[in-house]
C-alpha cells in the first residue's frame, strides 16, 4: 500500500496544512480517507487525479473532513473529454445519508454515466483488494476510525477521536498509525487525543510506526508534539505533512 497526506490539517484555513485527506493506493485502487476542503486540488498537487478515485471512506460529519466531496462528484460528472463508467463508493456513518440526500443528491441527481454507491459504514468491509475494519470512536454521535490492511499490511487512521481502549485495539500492530493530534498536550480538549495520548495509543498498540496528524494551530513549534509522543512510544514518530508519501 502506498499512502499520501492530502491534509494535515484541521478547520482552521492554513497555508501549510489542507483539512483532512489521505490516500491509499494498493494495486491500482485508490482509496480516498476523508475530504475535506482543498482535498480536490491536493490530489492534483500531488500528481495524482480525482478521476482515478474508486472509494471514499468519510470517518465523520464535520466539513473540515468531507465538504469536498461535492466538488469531487461534480468534477467526475461534467469534467469534459472525461467518462467514467466504474461505480464511485461512498462509505460512511449512517448520519452521513441526510447530508448526502439533502447536499449532494438534490444538486447533482442521479448520473446517468456512473453509480454513486453510499454504503454505510460496517465493522468489516470489502474494498477492492483492500479489508476495512472500523470502530465507532469517542469525538462525535457518528465518528469512526479505519484500519486498511493488504498483504500483511496495516494503516490505522483515528480519524478525529479521543484516547480510548478501542482505538488501540484497531491499532494493534498496525506498521503506520495516523492519529488526530490536534494539540500538544498542555492545550488537550475533550473529543481530540493530544500528543502524549498519540504516544500512548502506538505504544500500547505495539504500532510499527506513528504519524501525528491533525494538527491545530499552537503557540508551539509542531514538532514539540513528537517530544510529548515519544515520552510514551519509543518507535518511530513523525509530523504529517501536506504531499507526504509512505509506502509500506
Ligand atoms: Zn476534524
Ligand atoms: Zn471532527
Amino acid at each position: 500500500m502506498k499512502l499520501t497526506v492530502l491534509g494535515s490539517g484541521t478547520c482552521v484555513p492554513s497555508l501549510q496544512r489542507n483539512a483532512s485527506g489521505y490516500l491509499i493506493k494498493e494495486s491500482g485502487h485508490q482509496i480516498l480517507v476523508d475530504c475535506g476542503s482543498g482535498t480536490l486540488l491536493q490530489l492534483e498537487k500531488s500528481g495524482n487525479s480525482y478521476k482515478d478515485v474508486d472509494a471514499v471512506f468519510i470517518t465523520h460529519s464535520h466539513p473540515d473532513h468531507f465538504a469536498d466531496l461535492l466538488p469531487l462528484l461534480h468534477a467526475l460528472l461534467y469534467a469534459p473529454n472525461f467518462h467514467r463508467e466504474k461505480d464511485f463508493q461512498i462509505f460512511a456513518p449512517h448520519a452521513f445519508r441526510k447530508y448526502y440526500d439533502q447536499a449532494i443528491a438534490s444538486i447533482l441527481g442521479t448520473p446517468d454515466r456512473f453509480r454513486i454507491v453510499l454504503n454505510e459504514v460496517q465493522q468489516t468491509m470489502n474494498c477492492g483488494p483492500v479489508l476495512v475494519r472500523s470502530i465507532k470512536t469517542v469525538h462525535s454521535a457518528d465518528s469512526v476510525a479505519y484500519r486498511f490492511e493488504c498483504g500483511g499490511k496495516a494503516i490505522v487512521l483515528t480519524g478525529d477521536a479521543d484516547y480510548d481502549q478501542g482505538i488501540i485495539a484497531l491499532a494493534s500492530g498496525a506498521d503506520i498509525l495516523i492519529t488526530d493530534c490536534s494539540f500538544p498536550d498542555a492545550l488537550k480538549v475533550p473529543g481530540h487525543m493530544s500528543a502524549k495520548e498519540c504516544g500512548r495509543v502506538a505504544a500500547q498498540a505495539h504500532a510499527k510506526q506513528l504519524i501525528l496528524s491533525h494538527l491545530y494551530p499552537a503557540d508551539t513549534p509542531d514538532i514539540d508534539r513528537v517530544t510529548e509522543a515519544a515520552e510514551y512510544f519509543n518507535g518511530s514518530i513523525r509530523l504529517a505533512e501536506d504531499l507526504m508519501v509512505i509506502e509500506l
